[in-house]
């Protein structure tokens, strides 16, 4: 058996077209344009790269948007003040601070400063509680791409044991909480593992739905998959470089063993990654709409 393939980069092709189609709606219809600032303090490779996705993705849906670089050496104080410009600023609709910060900046203190209802990224405790209670405004953007992945490849959550590896606060622990929820697309049976778990392969080989996002590559290997099961690869690791320099990046899943057993598979690259940026995206649209009140 080969697994059905779950690519988001095609699915999220589809919702940025979707969300294309709303903005400019929004623009014609209410004359408002969403806006995003993307915060990048230092100059860290990778985070560069990520702000640069996220910022050509909003210029294509045709957002405002701004990139703010920032140096290395910027003093706390100074990032809190930029925040509260941008909290302040009606063009500004989500406000994204790209993680992680040098060390000199505490993380916690930038997230509390960020208004809770231009927290597109969704990490603010107000919109995490949200999220824990069932009403939640935005969605954490990987488990939100996780879960629309799921829903449109046609998967069966309602009433799926569904096994997460990784109990991260920006993977793991939200995916939980969404497919626990009382909800469409949700109403799973979910068990959380991690390094402290006993028998991880116990809990993973009974699973539905297998979510890997324990940032350890090719850890899930195929023995540890029900067949049938659908698998999840959040992982993004960088395992070398070709010789050109590229870099070479594997799952947290054993693909080539999990595609024989599994019935659907994410790849990596091209699976989850690309859904993560278009959920950023739907959440500044949403936060756009909630600030001028529209509710159409
Ligand atoms: P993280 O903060 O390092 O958390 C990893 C989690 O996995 C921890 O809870 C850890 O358990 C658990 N874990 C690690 N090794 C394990 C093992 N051998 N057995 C069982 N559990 C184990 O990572 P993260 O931020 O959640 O990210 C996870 C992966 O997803 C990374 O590869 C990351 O690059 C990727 N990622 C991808 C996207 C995307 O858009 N595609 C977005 C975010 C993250 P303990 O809590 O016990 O330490």
């Amino acid at each position: 058996m080969s697994a059905k393939l779950l690519k988001g980069a095609e699915v999220a092709k589809e919702i940025r077209a979707e969300l294309k189609a709303e903005v400019e709606r929004l623009k014609e219809k209410h004359g408002v344009v969403p806006g995003l600032v993307t915060i990048l303090v230092g100059e860290n490779p990778a985070s560069q790269s990520y702000v640069r996705a996220k910022q050509q993705t909003a210029h294509e849906l045709g957002f405002y948007s701004v990139q703010d670089n920032q140096p290395v050496d910027l003093n706390e104080n100074k990032l809190l003040e930029l925040i509260d410009m941008y909290n302040k600023d009606p063009k500004i609709h989500g406000i994204l601070v790209q993680l992680p910060l040098p060390k000199h900046i505490n993380e916690h203190k930038v997230l509390l400063a960020i208004d809770p209802s231009k927290d597109v990224d969704a990490f603010h405790p107000v919109n995490v509680g949200k999220l824990m209670i069932g009403e939640p405004d935005y969605l954490p953007c990987t488990p939100a791409g996780i879960q629309e992945l799921l829903i449109r490849s046609g998967t069966e959550i309602s009433g799926a044991e569904v096994v997460v590896v990784g109990r991260s606060n920006i993977v793991g622990k939200p995916i939980a909480m969404m497919l626990l929820q009382k909800a469409k697309g949700a109403n799973a049976t979910v068990t959380v593992v991690h390094t402290r778990t006993k028998d991880v392969q116990f809990h993973t080989k009974r699973a539905d739905i297998v979510i890997a996002a324990a940032g350890v590559a090719e850890y899930v290997k195929g023995d540890m998959i029900k067949p049938g099961a659908v698998v999840i690869d959040v992982g993004v690791n960088e395992v070398g470089r070709t010789a050109d320099g590229k870099r070479i990046l594997k799952g947290d899943v054993a693909f080539n063993e999990a595609v024989e057993i599994a019935s659907a598979i994410t790849p990596v690259p091209g699976g989850v990654g690309p859904m993560t940026i278009t959920m950023l995206m739907k959440n500044t649209v949403r936060a756009c709409k909630v600030h001028n009140n529209i509710k159409d």
